[in-house]
């Protein structure tokens, strides 16, 4: 379930993030992967949170649990921390506190389409495009 919206701007160092993770929440197939990603994540990490699209070029991404990535920690309600945050994908990074795709995010409950990563090569027919990230 997307969650409710949050009012104002975040701390830009990022210290309501954990208490909002709306940015984390979005559809399957929205935040995929780099090599560079692949190689920070390793192996083990990729196995578990991370699933191939068979469909040409084959993207790499992030699972889904539901409406939201399966890497979200949402053990202790009303918490959003994420479980491989070190390790977490470019997409993830591009979408800053206080970034446009973060304050749509916060007003929507959930990642929006403003945000402006776009997939290097957009797929005829694709929604392409990334609607966002985390
Ligand atoms: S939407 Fe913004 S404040 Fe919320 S978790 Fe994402 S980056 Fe942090
Ligand atoms: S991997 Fe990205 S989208 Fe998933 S919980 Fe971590 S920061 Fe959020």
């Amino acid at each position: 379930m997307p969650l409710s919206p949050v009012d104002g701007v975040p701390d830009p160092g990022g210290g309501d993030c954990v208490d909002c993770g709306r940015c984390c929440h979005h559809g399957p197939s929205t935040v995929h992967l780099l090599e560079t990603d692949d190689a920070r994540m390793g192996p083990l990490l990729l196995a578990e949170y991370t699933v191939l699209d068979h469909r040409p070029p084959g993207w790499r991404f992030v699972k889904n649990t539901g409406e939201r990535c399966a890497a979200l920690d949402v053990s202790v309600p009303g918490q959003y921390p994420c479980a491989i945050y070190a390790q977490r994908p470019e997409d993830c990074r591009i979408v800053e506190p206080g970034s446009p795709a973060c304050l749509e995010a916060r007003r929507l409950g959930h990642l929006g389409g403003s945000v402006g990563f776009v997939r290097a090569q957009p797929q005829p027919g694709e929604p392409g495009e990334r609607e966002g990230s985390a």
